[in-house]
């Protein structure tokens, strides 16, 4: 009788929700965050495609509280951000996108960190919008040190040729899925390579853009 009371009183009161930007318990609410931090975030509005990129969304201008959660979901083991970070990932229909590509980690840095966060969020997108995960289209031949030490020109060089895609996306639409754009060098790059590839249109879908 008591098990049936307690689940009763469980199905009555849902359990407390973290907010997933200042951690605080607040009700479940439908984005995950508490209105506090639902007023700190602002909306990425059509930034710009970096070079090699027939468009970019990015549902989310970059700020340090998210920085704070995008290092957690990239190195922190924290795979239950993926949701709440992949509702902010959009597709305009006008694409007509036939493959998601999640930008490739170098398969040494995957085999350490056990998991590459943008094909997390790949998995919620593509089940949102229909549209298949291809990731063996594109793989990172090349290790290369991390972005966000790099100046801008070193960057560049330091990607040249960092990409291969396969010739399947040969005359296709396709979609990169990233989590935040910053530079714009690593997407560009690999627009690159799909296009040499004969990708008819590359296009990319990310979380969060710096002020571009
Ligand atoms: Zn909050």
């Amino acid at each position: 009788m008591n098990r049936i009371k307690d689940l009763l009183i469980s199905l009555a009161a849902p359990p407390p929700h973290r907010c997933f930007l200042c951690e605080r318990e607040f009700p479940m609410s439908e984005d995950g965050l508490c209105d506090e931090c639902r007023r700190t975030l602002k909306l990425a509005i059509s930034p710009a495609p970096p070079e090699g990129l027939d468009g970019l969304t990015a549902g989310l201008r970059y700020c340090d509280e998210l920085g704070t959660i995008f290092y957690r979901f990239k190195t922190g083991e924290r795979r239950d951000y993926t949701p709440f970070l992949a509702q902010f990932i959009s597709i305009p229909e006008e694409w007509r996108a036939e493959m998601l590509v999640p930008v490739p980690l170098h398969w040494l840095r995957e085999y350490r960190r056990t998991y590459n966060q943008s094909f997390l969020l790949s998995e919620y997108v593509s089940s949102r919008y229909g549209i298949p995960i291809c990731r063996e289209l594109l793989v990172r031949t090349r290790r290369t040190p991390q972005q966000k030490l790099q100046k801008g020109t070193q960057r560049r060089k330091n990607l040249k040729g960092a990409f291969q895609a396969a010739p399947e996306c040969q005359g296709r639409s396709i979609v990169l899925i990233d989590d935040v754009v910053t530079s714009g060098t690593t997407l560009s790059e690999c627009a690159k390579a799909l296009k040499k590839a004969g990708a008819k249109h590359v296009y990319a879908a990310c979380v969060a853009c710096t002020e571009r």
